[in-house]
């Protein structure tokens, strides 16, 4: 028998399969009037390098992935100002989840993109929108518009990956991908850039099967904040551009046990990339 928690009598989670939680979005509530003598919301952004916070505000942002990596970005995202995100995830919240995801005992079993955005909503500081959908980025490509100015791919599938690539590509919008080392320790994020001839995750990543899952690597929460505060730069680059004086660049890697150098790089579209051709040949 399920508890209100999702709990059976046992303790172990069921999967709490309820239509009305599989869709979801929410408004959240605005913040009080400002006091004329008050800072202004943003006033701590002055100053920041290439800053455009209007370009962040308006952005119809898509989260692909409601787990370790996206929990936080989302919420970094909704506390700098972001007022449209779409959260899409088919799994459920388990236990080992709670370490590391913006989830609470009462998510257990539940879906985990409406579960997300609930969470979310408090920490939004413009009226926002959250749309949770537990489902992945094929079938809502399928059912709904799905209106987007960027991807953030916070997924551990490549079919996934290369389903993101896919559709950023035909959209012609950026996708960031943000992926941890099979320890957790090291942190891989990628800027696929939203022109043709722009290179796409396989051309900086020509190994990864496309048609493999990876298996569930090890993570821990130090890995998962590295991931977001890299991927929210690149998120910011896409939407915002660069600041003058500062080189593009698509590629970052970096290493908490300081094994191996941390990386900056340019990737350019590779002329072989099987991925590129498919796509643009669509
Ligand atoms: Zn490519």
């Amino acid at each position: 028998m399920k508890s209100s928690t999702g709990l059976s009598n046992n303790g172990f989670p069921n999967l709490i399969i309820n239509r009305e939680e599989m869709v979801e979005s929410i408004v959240s509530t605005p913040l009080p009037e400002a006091h004329p003598a008050e800072a202004s919301l943003y006033s701590r952004f002055t100053g920041i390098p290439g800053h455009r916070q209007e370009m962040l505000t308006q952005a119809r942002i898509v989260l692909v992935g409601a787990g370790g990596l996206n929990s936080w970005i989302a919420l970094g995202l909704a506390r700098s100002g972001a007022r449209s995100l779409t959260v899409l995830d088919p799994d459920y919240v388990d236990r080992s989840n709670l370490t590391r995801q913006l989830f609470f005992p009462a998510d257990l079993g539940r879906p985990k993109a409406t579960s997300l955005i609930r969470n979310l909503v408090q920490h939004a500081v413009e009226q926002a929108r959250f749309t949770g959908l537990s489902i992945n980025l094929e079938e809502a490509i399928r059912e709904y518009a799905l209106p987007a100015d960027i991807l953030i791919v916070g997924i551990d599938r490549n079919d996934g990956r290369l389903e993101a690539a896919r559709v950023a590509r035909q959209r012609g919008i950026p996708a960031v991908f943000t992926m941890l080392s099979l320890d957790g320790m090291r942190c891989h994020v990628f800027l696929q850039g939203p022109e043709k001839d722009a290179a796409c995750l396989w051309c900086a990543l020509p190994n990864l099967d496309p048609q493999s899952a990876s298996p569930c690597a090890a993570a821990i929460i130090h890995g998962c904040y590295l991931s977001a505060s890299l991927t929210l730069f690149f998120v910011h680059r896409a939407l915002m551009g660069w600041p003058a004086g500062v080189k593009p660049f698509n590629w970052r890697e970096a290493d908490l046990l300081g094994l191996h150098p941390d990386q900056i790089g340019f990737i350019q579209r590779c002329p072989s990339c099987p991925v590129c051709t498919e796509i643009t040949d669509r």
